[in-house]
């Protein structure tokens, strides 16, 4: 029997890997070392990972966050998002003098490379993602314009009506749902059989890893909660792959101040995860403010820990030589 004092209990079970990706631990220490040698302000174009916490905490050491080039002014440095950028912004970069760095993820990089390619080879390309996203923009910005064709979901891929549908190639965004994006493209698959697919997925492994995470422990729990931004894909994919795999009640929340102690009523189970964007102390802080109010056991079932890293660009890195 409960007594006054005495705080029901919780399991929770943290995903793993979860939150910070290789991709976004680069595109932060990029930031961070450009502070160190070139002084502030640095300018970065777009949030530089999809996340208040740590663009605010970027801000205070002195990063400034603007929408568009035109509000860099001349002399300072100016650093590209991880998700990447159309090949005019470095082009426009270039032509007012001013210094860039691109932080986009070497995984998105690969995707406009494989762009690229079949752009030269003559090929219409499907690129399956969200519009207005801005790796979409980045990816469809690596080309002329009118050769790629988005495709967001799979009524779409059931209507679109390529120019040359024997000269057809696809790529996707890196954040998709895997199981979605494997249904949109058994479609393509089936309409288009000559379509030409990357020579490796372009989901990317941390994409990967979160959502397999967090489909193995969602038909355990009793409610999800997935650490990130309203504007982090593939957070909100967590969100979804969570509920899908049996885990009806599954939320996206940015941290301890967004608890809503109502959604944890006749839970005992909760499972913790976090996006690629989200850093671990969002995380910590969820699990203070529970055990506040709960005696917490806290399990890692199936741990798989990541040690994928990226390197820094050559000007940025410790040894200039490796
Ligand atoms: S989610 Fe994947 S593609 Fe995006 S930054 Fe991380 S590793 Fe790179």
């Amino acid at each position: 029997m409960t007594t006054p004092t005495q705080k029901p209990a919780l399991t929770v079970y943290l995903a793993s890997p979860r939150g910070f990706c290789a991709g976004v631990d680069r595109a932060v220490q990029i930031v961070e070392k450009a502070l160190e040698k070139y002084g502030r302000p640095i300018y970065v174009r777009h949030e530089i990972v999809h996340n208040r916490f740590v663009v605010e905490n970027l801000e205070a050491k002195g990063a400034i966050f603007v929408d568009e080039l035109d509000q860099v002014p001349d002399g300072r440095p100016v650093i590209f998002s991880a998700h990447g950028v159309p090949k005019s912004i470095p082009a426009e970069a270039a032509r007012r003098g001013l210094h860039s760095i691109d932080a986009t993820c070497p995984l998105v990089a690969k995707v406009h490379k494989e762009a690229e390619r079949h752009a030269a080879q003559n090929h219409q390309i499907i690129l399956i993602g969200h519009a207005g996203h801005p790796e979409v923009i980045g990816t469809m910005g690596q080309v002329p314009e009118g050769r790629i064709l988005l495709v967001e979901n799979l009524e779409q891929a059931h209507t679109i009506q390529p120019d040359t549908p024997e000269a057809l190639a696809y790529v996707t965004q890196t954040t998709l749902s895997v199981d979605e994006t494997k249904d949109i493209l058994e479609v393509l698959k089936a309409r288009f059989p000559k379509i030409s697919a990357p020579r490796r997925g372009d989901i990317c492994f941390a994409t990967t890893n979160r959502q397999s995470a967090v489909k193995a422990l969602a038909p355990h729990c009793d409610a999800v909660w997935v650490i990130g931004a309203p504007n982090s894909s593939n957070s909100r994919r967590l969100v979804e792959v969570a509920t899908k795999a049996g885990c009806p009640r599954s939320a996206l929340l940015q941290g301890a101040h967004e608890i809503d102690w109502q959604q944890l009523e006749g839970v005992s189970v909760l499972g913790i995860t976090a996006g690629a964007s989200a850093p671990e102390i969002l995380v910590k802080g969820v699990l203070a403010a529970l055990v506040e109010r709960y005696t917490l056991t806290i399990e890692t079932p199936n741990a798989r820990p990541e040690t994928t890293a990226f390197k820094l660009p050559q000007e940025l890195r410790e040894d200039p030589q490796s």
